[in-house]
């Protein structure tokens, strides 16, 4: 299994000279297997970037995992040119809504691509989109077994762990740590956490900034580190990095968080779009 990311930004696209290096898109990350349809972790506006490199002629079938639908992780969708095309198909999972009048994560969709905020609808879209709603389950998608849990954050959020081709993979982009700053992580997130061979994790504050930010949704580079070593993860890839941390700072907060994990963590590294992680 081989997991690439292709935007690794919390919140905004935020691309400049300064931080081209780790990149400027918001969440999306494709898991691939040899002979398996991909499964595409969030679509945010690096999901353009992946469908530079594959096939329009129609061929296209995937499974997307999204965690929840703020904007910096649903804005690829319509800009997807893989799916764009007549015969192509891909089922998009998330979690249900919470907005009264809005029923399903399908009308969710529907409510953002539409006139006058885009020009079509999701239905006029040459291809086949699909959803499905769901929370706190486990799903089978094609030869993969997926848990889905609750992650904290400021709406309904999913977690996902991936079992497939002997490895496993967790993403929880957006994670709300303890206000009061403690290290508490819950059941749930150590459940789908426990023994991964890969953790992609929420790491967009420093301490500084989570203290002026406690809960817009988010942790610490810290809690992620802590949240790898308590669940027993192998690798911990810092992602969802805050549209104001450039290159330099980014290399500055990993420095700091592989001195934090000493031991207890095999691995930590900073997503970078474009870094393919083979398991
Ligand atoms: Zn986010
Ligand atoms: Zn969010």
């Amino acid at each position: 299994m081989q997991v690439t990311f292709f935007g690794v930004r919390g919140s905004t696209p935020c691309p400049h000279d300064d931080n081209h290096r780790y990149g400027g898109n918001t969440s999306c990350a494709v898991i691939e297997e040899h002979g398996h349809d991909p499964i595409v972790l969030d679509l945010g506006t690096g999901l353009r970037n992946w469908g530079d490199l594959l096939p329009l002629d129609g061929s296209f079938r995937a499974h997307a995992l999204v965690t929840h639908v703020h904007w910096d992780h649903i804005q690829g969708l319509p800009f997807f040119a893989p799916v764009l095309q007549p015969g192509a198909s891909l089922e998009v999972y998330g979690p249900p809504p919470e907005r009264d009048g809005i029923r399903t994560l399908g009308d969710c969709f529907d409510q953002f691509v539409c006139p006058p905020l885009f020009p079509v609808r999701i239905a006029d879209l040459p291809g086949d989109i699909n959803f499905h709603t769901v929370r706190d389950t486990e799903l089978v998608v094609g030869d993969a077994k997926v848990m889905v849990r609750d992650v904290p954050h400021t709406s309904v959020t999913n977690g996902y762990r991936v079992e497939l081709g002997g490895a496993s993979v967790v993403y929880i982009s957006d994670h709300q740590m303890p206000l009061d700053g403690s290290l508490e992580v819950t059941d749930d997130v150590l459940e789908l956490c426990a023994g991964a061979d890969l953790l992609i994790h929420d790491a967009q504050y420093t301490p500084e900034e989570f203290a002026k930010k406690r809960d817009w949704g988010h942790c610490t580079f810290e809690f992620a580190v802590h949240v790898a070593a308590e669940a027993g993860v192998r690798r911990v890839a810092l992602f969802h990095h805050d549209p104001t941390h450039d290159d330099v700072f980014i290399d500055c907060l990993l420095e700091q968080a592989r001195a934090m994990a000493g031991q207890r963590v095999e691995e930590v590294l900073a997503a970078s779009e474009g870094l393919t992680i083979v398991l």
